[in-house]
């Protein structure tokens, strides 16, 4: 069963002139964690509220386990949808122990049980006195989930549920997440500007723009074969190389050379597209067999990042150059103004929509 489904959903605010959802549709599986991915005033914001009744859709229908909360007919109250919201900043009582907090969530006759229960699942035991100024960002959100996973909602909404927190806590807070609302059995749909973010912590991700779907997919799916440039620089950091598909679809013609690339049916020969080439598929090599046909530059800059080391790579081409990104060991023996030779494992080639 779908646990959250929109039908071609419109919002438009008063007093703008583009809609901040486009005739949206999308579908959340029940126990799935989706993540909506998009930049700032995309519609990540807008989508939810939808989906918990705080705003009104012009057109389209929201069913959430198959009940229509929204549509042409029908409205269901918030309080009545069985949906479960972390907001951005937590909005915690700050007058209310982290107890009385979470308990403001669910008022069922089993409420001291519960609140026991969902405190253990978040790891908070033995905050209950506590009051939220007293706790970390992380112990807030904590509470914040907690309250909203005490009713057992249907669906749990969080916004941007990372980006209160620093980086080291960031980076757990994901492995967190996904193990509390996992050991719940929740169904959630977060909203994330940050591609690390959804990447790490999605079943699936939802790609946003102006409003618009760009694509779904697993993380994989989406680093690997982004449906378009938006998808392809959005997400990661990708070399966009303008070519053309060779007739036996195997292969793009560009400017720096012909590569090899996965076969793909969405596109046919004779067709222009981009090679979309991530900077970690390029090997940079002292030399190469003649028969590589090694695509040659020099090194314009290079930027250490920790992880790695970041080189700008300038290419000559037969009517200008091109800079390609490669990303290389922190520890490479390297420096500017050096003349490399590149390599592009076959399989690293994705084909992108151009046009
Ligand atoms: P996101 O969460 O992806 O940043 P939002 O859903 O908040 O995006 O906003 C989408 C678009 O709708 C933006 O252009 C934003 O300016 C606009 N918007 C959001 N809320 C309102 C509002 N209450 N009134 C008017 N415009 C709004
Ligand atoms: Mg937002």
């Amino acid at each position: 069963m779908q646990a959250i489904e929109l039908w071609a959903v419109t919002k438009t605010y008063p007093g703008t002139a583009q809609p901040a959802v486009a005739s949206l549709s999308l579908a959340v599986s029940q126990g799935a964690l989706v993540t909506l991915l998009g930049p700032s005033g995309s519609g990540k914001t807008t989508v939810l509220r939808l989906i918990a009744g705080f705003e009104r859709a012009d057109a389209g229908e929201i069913l959430l386990t198959d009940r229509r909360v929204s549509g042409p007919g029908a409205w269901v109250a918030p309080e009545r949808r069985g949906v479960g919201m972390v907001f951005q900043d937590y909005a915690l009582f700050p007058h209310l122990t982290v107890a009385r907090n979470v308990g403001f969530g669910y008022r069922g006759p089993d409420q001291a049980e519960r609140i026991r229960e969902v405190l253990e699942l978040v790891a908070l035991t033995g905050y209950e006195t506590r009051y939220p100024h007293e706790l970390s960002g992380g112990q807030q959100q904590r509470v914040a989930l907690a309250r909203a996973l005490a009713r057992r909602p249907v669906v749990v909404l969080l916004d941007e549920p990372f980006s209160n927190l620093d980086a080291a806590l960031r980076t757990h807070m994901r492995l967190e997440l996904r193990r509390i609302l996992k050991a719940a059995g929740a169904t959630a749909l977060l909203v994330s500007h940050d591609q690390a973010d959804a990447l790490a912590i999605s079943d699936r991700i939802v790609v946003l723009k102006g409003g618009t779907i760009q694509q779904v997919g697993s993380p994989q799916e989406i680093y690997q074969r982004p449906a378009n440039r938006f998808v392809a620089t959005f997400v990661g950091q990708s070399n966009l190389l303008a070519g053309v598909v060779d007739n036996e679809g195997a292969a793009v013609i560009t400017d720096l050379g012909v590569f090899a690339c996965r076969h793909d049916h969405a596109y046919r020969p004779g067709e222009r597209v981009y090679a979309c080439i991530r900077p970690d598929s390029l090997e940079m090599v002292p030399e190469l067999p003649a028969s590589d046909d090694p695509v040659q530059g020099t090194i314009l800059s290079l930027t250490y990042t920790g992880q790695a080391l970041d080189a700008v790579v300038e290419v000559r081409t037969v009517d200008g150059s091109q800079q390609l990104l490669v990303r290389l060991p922190s520890a490479a023996d390297v420096r500017e103004g050096q003349v490399v030779a590149l390599r592009v494992a076959p399989e690293a080639v994705a084909l992108v929509g151009g046009g």
